[in-house]
């Protein structure tokens, strides 16, 4: 049998991928290697879970029988590639050499992890899948109050969320602001207000320097001072693309492993997408920019070569008690920013020097300008 097309990763880089190549290719063999559990899930959900009362297993889209079935595949999991030997094109998983015609890297990124001082270590939670959500749940049970540490993105979701679940949330970072480097101060401020209107408290300045068993419970000091009792932490520092197997192997990387527009490595028959690619110097960790991937790179692996051409990709924040979207200039592209509106209302635009449209910031009532607006986004790979 001639060797297969081996995907590493079912997340939704993996999985859609496979889907589009199968409208376009139904006979080649298709293997995927998964380091969890395969089970198909929308990671987004993860910071909206709480809210909808909706346990791990109540976040599954399809089980991983399904997905193989599906996929006319086979899915491989709880199994991890060790090595990848470009020149013999096979992989490693342990001892066992694994043949592909072609491999895909979707192996996503992991939490940055921040090391505390103390004796709690083991009670700070990151949720980047299905499964650290489902260990998260169990130690959540029966407890109170939750601790965030980042004030991005995420930390802001995961703060709306587990307040509509029912937490206690205090939030800290070494930031003047919340999501900084994405929003501008005005669009911030209105965001941290709609959060505090929730009951979730803010701690932006400090780092935490140490967190303490204490009986049941912990205690954060943070380094300004402040004491914070808590019951358990979730860690929302960041992601970092996963690269170290792809840079053993010889495999260009930068911030994330470095593909070109046909999301081909730096070997001919290795390609990557998601979370751990970085496509002609965009490393996006976002579900739009890797559903073009999977299309584009669908059609090259079916003998079509084809560029990913990406267009604005504006991100909804999924922080309903201030709703924001956001989409930032375009790499390299600066500009001046101007904001309209107060209070939860923020319009801000961000301007080249001649008036055209880089990049946005809609809060509360200024989201419904999104759509016309849209429009005048410039693309972020013609
Ligand atoms: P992953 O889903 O991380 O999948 C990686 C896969 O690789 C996994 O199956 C893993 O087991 C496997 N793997 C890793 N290493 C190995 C190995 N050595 N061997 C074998 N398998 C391996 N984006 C949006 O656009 N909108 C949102 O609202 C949004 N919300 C989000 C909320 C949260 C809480 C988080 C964490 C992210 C959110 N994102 C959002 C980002 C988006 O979900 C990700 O960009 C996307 O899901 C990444 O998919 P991926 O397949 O690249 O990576």
């Amino acid at each position: 049998m001639s060797a297969p097309v081996v995907i590493v990763g079912t997340g939704l880089a993996g999985y859609n991928l496979a889907k589009e190549w199968r409208k376009l290719d139904s006979e080649t063999p298709l293997l995927l290697i998964s380091a969890d559990d395969g089970r198909s899930y929308s990671k987004p959900m993860l910071s909206t879970g709480f809210g909808k009362n909706k346990d791990a297993d109540g976040l599954v889209m399809a089980e991983v029988g399904a997905m193989a079935e599906q996929l006319k595949a086979e899915i491989r999991t709880h199994t991890r590639i060790t090595g990848i030997d470009p020149g013999h094109k096979r992989l490693w998983i342990g001892e066992e050499a694994v043949p592909y015609r072609d491999l895909v890297l979707a192996w996503g990124a992991e939490p940055i992890r921040v090391p505390v001082a103390g004796d709690a270590e083991d009670a700070i939670f990151p949720i980047n899948d299905l499964e650290d959500y489902a260990r998260f749940r169990a130690a959540a049970a029966g407890k109170r109050r939750v601790l965030i540490l980042g004030a991005g993105l995420i930390g802001c979701e995961f703060a709306n969320d587990l307040r509509l679940g029912g937490l206690e949330v205090d939030v800290v970072a070494p930031c003047e602001q919340v999501m900084p480097g994405l929003l501008p101060a005005a669009a911030a401020a209105a965001v941290q207000a709609g959060l505090e209107g929730l009951g979730a408290r803010f701690h932006l300045g400090p780092t935490l320097a140490s967190l303490q068993h204490q009986g049941e419970a912990l205690q954060a000091h943070l380094s300004d001072g402040t004491l914070i009792d808590c019951d358990l932490v979730v860690s929302a520092v960041g992601l970092r693309p996963r690269t170290a197997l792809a840079a053993a192997a010889g495999l260009d990387i930068n911030r994330g492993v470095m593909v070109d527009r046909q999301l081909r490595t730096s070997h001919a028959n290795i390609f990557a997408l998601g979370d751990c690619a970085e496509v002609d110097g965009l490393n996006l960790l976002y579900v739009m920019p890797l559903m073009s991937c999977a299309r584009a790179l669908a059609k090259t692996l079916a003998g079509e070569p084809t560029k990913v051409a990406y267009g604005p990709m504006p991100v909804t924040v999924k922080t309903p008690a201030c709703p924001l979207v956001v989409s930032p200039p375009p790499l390299g592209r600066h500009g001046e920013w101007t904001v309209e509106g107060t209070g939860a209302d923020i319009k801000a635009l961000c301007r080249d020097a001649d008036g055209a449209l880089l990049g946005y910031a809609l809060t509360g009532t200024a989201v419904q300008e999104k759509l016309a607006l849209n429009k005048e986004l410039p693309a972020l790979l013609a």
